[in-house]
């Protein structure tokens, strides 16, 4: 595949972090590529930073699926839904119907849980990501399954069996001194971590880098039984049991967020490799950047998020919603591995080239897609050359329809009725404020989108109400 065609395709390269180098993507079978992203922990609203990898991925995924063929494709993306995080949720959420006896902890747990994902859910299909082919969840895979795949308690099992694991005071640990290249992905070989010694010093660790793999419960918290009695799992140790459960001991991409390299993934691949004796967990390791909002990287902890659902239902953020497609496309303007900086301009900026695309399609039926846009994507996500070819003069209609749909972005519908409401509303409160220029300014602003507004009386209440027409 390094044979570069007319259109420059030479075949998928993908930059894997475990070499830090754009590689040639080889899968280990092209009639099963399998991929595995880490999903979320459902305890709250996602923000606008986790729907990155969600995104980001989704675009990898149907790439993959162009290359190799739908049915050739199994993409995997976990939800969390054990973690400490949760259980205060529930407690915060349910404490008063807990202690009343309304309800349980677990049967609490399970609300947050559920209701959280179905949130998720709902999020980031109005971000245009298509469902991935499994989606497991973490419960389900703790105790070992009558199905036969891949569990955590067996996978720690395996660990202590095999000398790297041990019990110390309630946990099962995982003994980094038994790994000898155990560092690889983060490139922070072990003696350098001892010595920087970031990590909390525990009494009981037989090294400060030693992780959880299983930690007894107490009776009010959430546990399964185990060899080692009555607990949870750590967090690492899910993505080893789900992605060994449904794409085997070793699979092609691993992907995630920048903020996983260290210590999940490592973790994850510490765990893989020694429980089933192998070289590598996957072949390529995909990180995208952070979403950033001033410089820092959008998060719970600093408080400087926004969450998808606010995004796309409430005007918290620039005084108006946005669109999924303007969400995704904003998303998708700057290199995946590249920080973005979240703000209103480039929002605006997306949904004016959407607008652009929108009417330069309109009426057409989706073509043929061109092979320079494939190679575009092929070359680690070129993101800035394929948005540069959608914007070239001579590209079809249907050509441009064809290159959207590729990477996700329906430009077969209008602006919905419930955005251009929005805009005549606010301009309703500047005509009421005597605001002509604000509200003169909606207006062209809709024309230049091709919605023409009409001012009329309700015939039946002598109100002024505003109609419009698409006109394109
Ligand atoms: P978490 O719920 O924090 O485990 O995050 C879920 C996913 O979102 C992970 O892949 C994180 O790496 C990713 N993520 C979290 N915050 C950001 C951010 N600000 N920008 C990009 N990705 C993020
Ligand atoms: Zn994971």
């Amino acid at each position: 595949m390094s044979d570069r065609n007319a259109s420059g395709f030479r075949g998928l390269r993908l930059t894997n972090t475990l070499t830090r180098a754009k590689e040639d993507f080889v899968p280990i079978d092209a009639a099963n590529v399998r991929m595995y992203v880490c999903g979320p922990t459902v305890y709250d609203f996602a923000h606008v930073g986790n729907a990155r990898p969600v995104i980001v991925f989704d675009v990898l995924y149907r790439l993959l699926r162009h290359l190799y063929g739908e049915a050739h494709v199994t993409y995997v993306r976990n939800i969390t839904d054990v973690d400490d995080k949760i259980n205060a949720r529930a407690l915060r959420d349910f404490g008063a119907e807990i202690e009343a006896g309304r309800l349980s902890l677990n049967e609490a747990i399970r609300r947050v849980t559920e209701k959280t994902a179905d949130q998720f859910h709902e999020d980031v299909a109005a971000l245009g990501c298509l469902p991935p082919t499994v989606e497991p969840r973490a419960t389900e895979f703790v105790q070992p399954r009558a199905d036969g795949r891949a569990d955590m308690i067996s996978l720690i099992q395996s660990l202590i069996d095999r000398g790297h694991a041990y019990e110390a005071t309630g946990e099962v640990l995982f003994d980094t001194a038994s790994m000898p290249d155990y560092g690889r992905l983060s490139k922070r070989p072990l003696d350098e971590q001892q010595a920087g010694a970031r990590v909390a010093v525990d009494a009981h660790k037989r090294n400060p880098g030693d992780f959880v793999l299983w930690k007894l419960s107490s009776p009010e918290e959430p546990g399964w039984e185990s060899p080692w009695g009555r607990g949870r799992p750590g967090w690492h140790i899910e993505c080893s049991a789900m992605s060994a459960a449904y794409l085997g001991e070793v699979f092609d991409i691993h992907g995630g967020g920048l903020d996983l390299i260290f210590p999940h993934h490592e973790n994850e691949i510490a765990q893989s490799r020694c429980a089933h004796g192998t070289d590598v967990m996957a072949n390529y390791w995909l990180h995208n950047g952070f979403l950033q909002v001033e410089g820092q990287k959008m998060s719970k902890s600093l408080g400087n998020f926004y969450s998808i659902h606010e995004l796309l239902e409430t005007e918290t953020f620039g005084g108006r919603k946005w669109p999924g497609e303007v969400l995704r496309l904003a998303m998708l303007m700057t290199h995946y591995r590249e920080p973005i900086d979240f703000s209103v301009r480039k929002l605006e900026e997306a949904e004016a080239l959407l607008e652009k695309w929108r009417r330069k399609a309109a009426g057409s039926a989706s073509g043929q897609i061109d092979d320079t846009f494939v190679a575009a994507l092929s070359d680690d996500l070129d993101f800035a050359l394929y948005f540069r070819l959608m914007n070239e003069a001579d590209l079809s209609a249907s050509g441009l329809k064809a290159a959207a749909e590729l990477v996700g972005i329906d430009l077969a519908e209008l602006a919905t009725d419930v955005d251009v409401a929005d805009f005549v509303a606010r301009r309703l409160g500047f005509i009421r404020e005597k605001n002509w220029a604000e509200a003169d300014r909606i207006r062209d602003e809709l024309l230049a989108q091709g919605i023409q507004l009409k001012d009329g009386k309700d015939p039946a209440t002598g109100e002024r109400v505003t109609t419009w027409e698409v006109k394109r």
